[in-house]
This record gives C-alpha cells, sequence and structure tokens, in this order.
C-alpha cells in the first residue's frame, strides 16, 4: 500500500531543499502547500523570526472521518551543517549524500513517512480520527520550534516524533536537564608583584570541580562540566572564571539534587578560598544560573500511543523494543506540555556527518508503522 517510489521521490524533492537551522521557509511552504493538496487544515507560526530565523512552526489536522483519540505525528524541518545543496545518492538499497553535505534523512524522513501514511489512508478510506501533523523548525539549535509552538491548537494529547535511528525502537523515556552557568569573581592582582592581592578565579574553579560528583552518576543520571572561560595573562592571578555544566536524569529529585551538590561545590569552593591579606579580609564570590534546558520523556507502556507504537512496530515484521534515550528532542519538550509522545525511528544512520545515509526498506517501513498506527487507534 505505500508506494515506495512515492516516498524516495518526495524524500529526494525533500533532502534538495536547503533548510540548515533557522532558514526553512522554503521548506514550510512547501511542506504548506503539501499538506493542503492532501486535504489539512494548515497554520503557521512565525516563531522562528524570534531567534532570527525565516520560518516558524509547520501545524495541520486532517480532520477524522471516524471518532477517536486525536493523534499528533511530529517531525522537524531543519538540518545541521553542512546541509546546503545536498546532492542525493541512489545506491542499491541506500540514500545517501554525495560525501560533500550531511543527507537530511534527519528528519526528513520523518516527514515523508508521515506525509506518504496519510496520502495511502486517503487513497484506502482508511478510517481515522483527528490526524494532526507538526513539523517544527531549530530542533537542532535548541528545539526551538517545539519549544515556542501552541500546542492548545491541537486536540491530540497522544503524539509520535519520528527522529531517531533504528525502526525497531521506541523512545519512552528520556531524562530532564538542567543546564548551569556558573561565574566566579576572583580578585585580580600581579601576579610576580602581589600575588597575596589577589584570588584566582581558576584555583577556586578547579577546587569546585575537583569536588564535584560527575560523569554517570547513577544509572538515571549523568553530570558534566563543559565549558570553561577565564584568564588574560599568565602575570595576572585571574579575577573573573565563566563555566558551564549540565547535569540529566530521568528523576526529578536526583535531577535536583545533583543539580545542588555543584552548586554547593562552587560556594563550598568560594568560602575555602576566604583569607586575610595585611589584615583585610579576601572575599571571592560566584553566581549561579540554572535553567531547565528540556523536561523529560516518560511515558508509561500501557499508554495508548506507547501501545501503538508497539503493536505497528511488530506488525511490521521488526520486533519492537522500548529503550531509554540519553538526550533531548522535541518530544521531550512536547511531553513537558502535555502530550504523550514517544520518539520513533526511522531508519536515518550516521546522522550530523557526511556519511549520513538511510535504507530504503527502512523508509518503507517506518511509513508502514505510521500507518500502523493510525489504523489500530480507530479499528
Ligand atoms: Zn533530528
Amino acid at each position: 500500500m505505500v508506494n515506495k517510489k512515492r516516498l524516495v521521490d518526495e524524500f529526494i524533492e525533500l533532502v534538495r531543499i536547503d533548510s540548515e537551522s533557522l532558514n526553512e521557509k522554503n521548506i514550510a511552504d512547501e511542506l504548506e502547500k503539501k499538506l493542503k493538496a492532501l486535504g489539512l487544515d494548515v497554520w503557521r507560526d512565525n516563531a522562528g523570526e524570534k531567534f532570527g530565523g525565516n520560518a516558524g512552526n509547520v501545524m495541520g489536522r486532517l480532520k477524522g472521518n471516524t471518532n477517536g483519540e486525536a493523534l499528533l505525528f511530529a517531525a522537524h524541518m531543519d538540518t545541521v551543517k553542512p546541509g546546503n545543496g545536498v546532492k542525493p545518492v541512489v545506491e542499491n538499497d541506500i540514500i545517501k549524500s554525495d560525501g560533500t553535505t550531511v543527507l537530511g534523512g534527519d528528519d526528513k524522513s520523518g516527514i515523508v513517512a508521515i506525509l506518504e501514511a496519510i496520502r495511502v489512508i486517503e487513497e484506502n478510506n482508511i478510517k481515522h480520527g483527528d490526524i494532526e501533523v507538526l513539523f517544527t523548525f531549530g530542533e537542532e539549535i535548541g528545539l526551538l520550534g517545539a519549544k515556542t509552538v501552541d500546542t492548545s491548537k491541537f486536540r491530540a494529547k497522544q503524539g509520535f516524533a519520528l527522529d531517531s535511528e533504528d525502526v525497531s525502537y521506541i523512545v519512552y523515556k528520556a531524562p530532564a536537564q538542567n543546564s548551569i552557568e556558573f561565574e566566579i569573581f576572583g580578585k585580580e592582582s600581579h601576579a610576580g608583584v602581589a600575588p597575596e592581592k589577589g584570588i584566582s578565579a581558576i584555583e577556586i574553579a578547579a577546587d569546585a570541580i575537583n569536588r564535584m560528583k560527575l560523569g554517570r552518576i547513577d544509572a538515571e543520571t549523568t553530570a558534566n562540566i563543559g565549558v570553561i572561560e577565564g584568564g588574560r595573562a599568565t602575570n595576572i592571578v585571574t579575577g573573573y572564571v565563566k563555566m558551564k555544566g549540565e547535569a540529566r536524569s530521568h528523576n526529578l529529585d536526583k535531577l535536583e539534587r545533583q543539580t545542588r551538590s555543584m552548586i554547593e561545590a562552587v560556594w563550598d569552593a568560594v568560602e575555602r578560598s576566604k583569607r586575610y591579606s595585611g589584615g583585610e579580609l579576601m572575599i571571592a564570590r560566584s553566581k549561579e544560573t540554572v535553567s531547565r534546558e528540556y523536561d523529560r520523556i516518560s511515558v508509561d507502556k500501557n499508554e495508548l500511543s506507547a501501545r501503538l507504537a508497539y503493536r505497528a512496530v511488530n506488525e511490521v515484521g521488526l520486533k519492537a523494543q522500548f529503550v531509554e534515550m540519553g538526550g533531548g528532542s522535541d518530544a521531550n519538550i512536547l511531553n513537558g506540555k502535555g502530550i504523550k509522545m514517544v520518539i520513533l525511528g526511522t531508519g536515518m544512520s550516521n546522522v550530523h556527518t557526511k556519511e549520513e545515509y538511510i535504507k530504503i526498506d527502512d523508509m518503507v517501513n517506518i511509513t508502514e508503522v505510521v500507518l500502523n498506527i493510525i489504523k489500530f487507534a480507530y479499528a
């Protein structure tokens, strides 16, 4: 029922449209046309403008011809760099780039699976409830589309993001992440002439990091300091250091505990750096900013979206597996906004590299998975 040639042709058409993050206008226009041609009500926002982009999210709804829960299917329109001028090469059962760019199967393979599945349900008069779609902008540079999209316009409370690699995997758990930025204010002084008059922000940072628990904290939690900046010259006791870190956990209590322990490590190091110089008390200071980068995904295996995905993947002859993921995605944000969303794999491989490729069989499989989800939901 899935038309393989049509699917591949549409994929090739879409990967040829340049759409690096914040330059999604051309693909957004094209997708609006395609959704309208398929009979969906389409609406867009211009949320990308806030970030210097030229497009926002593209959304649509295919009105149901039967009753049942509305379902949301999501994929992102943007690609990473180098993503302009993609020249797709079809070789046997594989589509890849010519080696000078990424392919953009991340995430255009998700987009075409959704479009083709909708086409097939219409051609075959398959019963369906409201089918909603969301094509986001700016996913690769901070989940911008998912963060800004007005989800109150959707009826669906259950959804599927097509944005992972293995078609047999159903991502139902992913951690929440806190980003933590520290600023440490020491005191500058000449390192050769009067080192005792200075407080080294670098030494405080080193002391703090040394006492932080980082890396894998436990099965659910990780932490890292990833950026450290500061210092002007070897002959100056460093007055200022900025560092950036993160903590992730599937468990929100553990996330808060880990975040606090990293902050307290800095406070303690600042405290330890206190001393008297010439009768004068020398004190450093620190400031930290914590932001919740994204919420977690924690969809129960008995939730409708999880059950439908599991059955749909098995139905195409693959062995469905529920898996946890370590990263953040649009689905984290949308779960945080109240849509029970799992992530499905499209077969995209070696993503974010010039060696990216996708197997055509996997593209057909994920399209059939989408189709099965719709069929099972309203049967
Ligand atoms: Zn992606």
